[in-house]
């Protein structure tokens, strides 16, 4: 008993190695643009209440850096949160993954990225689950922007991967669209 867990234990160890291996050897950094914790804006007086802007200039001191403004208006939308009273900064994370172009014409040939719709396939670290599920605003692969399909965990423990389906999504727009978004360009 003692010994079939050992060769157990060492194929899944060569296996996850070489899966590892492949991934840094053939692997590409895909770029993945999630959507950052809400601020409440700095540039103009939250109303708590209605848990908004109140419309009302009232810049905060010291002003956050990397934020636009401080910006006066006479008007009572704030033009820095847009009303809302707060704003978002986009998180950027660069993984690695194992980067599968699903090529159309071979859909009828394979079960890939039929139904779906698909057109990209990541393979990539179990660690990453979490940032494919929050879910992220866009994900550029290869220069192409992208969105999200389905994601799902593959494998069991060591073993585990992220597998994710992505189509194309060349006009893709924050998915946090009730607030202002500010930081890399999307
Ligand atoms: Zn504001």
């Amino acid at each position: 008993m003692a010994k079939s867990n050992f060769v157990t234990d060492a194929h899944d160890k060569m296996y996850s190695t070489t899966v590892r291996q492949l991934r840094e050897d053939l692997g590409r950094k895909v770029k993945i643009f999630l959507p950052g914790n809400p601020t409440v804006c700095p540039n103009c007086l939250f109303n708590s209440v209605d848990g908004k802007s109140a419309g009302i200039y009232s810049p905060t001191s010291p002003y956050p850096a990397g934020t636009p403004g401080p910006t006066p208006f006479q008007t009572s939308i704030c033009p820095v949160c847009h009303g809302s009273g707060q704003y978002t900064r986009t998180i950027v994370k660069e993984i690695l993954c194992h980067i599968r172009w699903i090529n159309p014409e071979a859909l009828q040939h394979s079960s890939l990225g039929d139904i779906m719709g698909a057109d990209c396939r990541l393979q990539s670290d179990i660690k990453y689950l979490q940032d494919f599920r929050r879910p992220p605003m866009k994900i550029e692969v290869d220069g192409f922007s992208m969105e999200l399909v389905k994601v799902y965990p593959r494998g069991l423990k060591k073993l585990a991967q992220v597998i994710a389906f992505l189509k194309f999504s060349p006009h893709a727009t924050p998915g946090n669209k009730n607030r202002t978004t500010y930081g890399e360009t999307l």
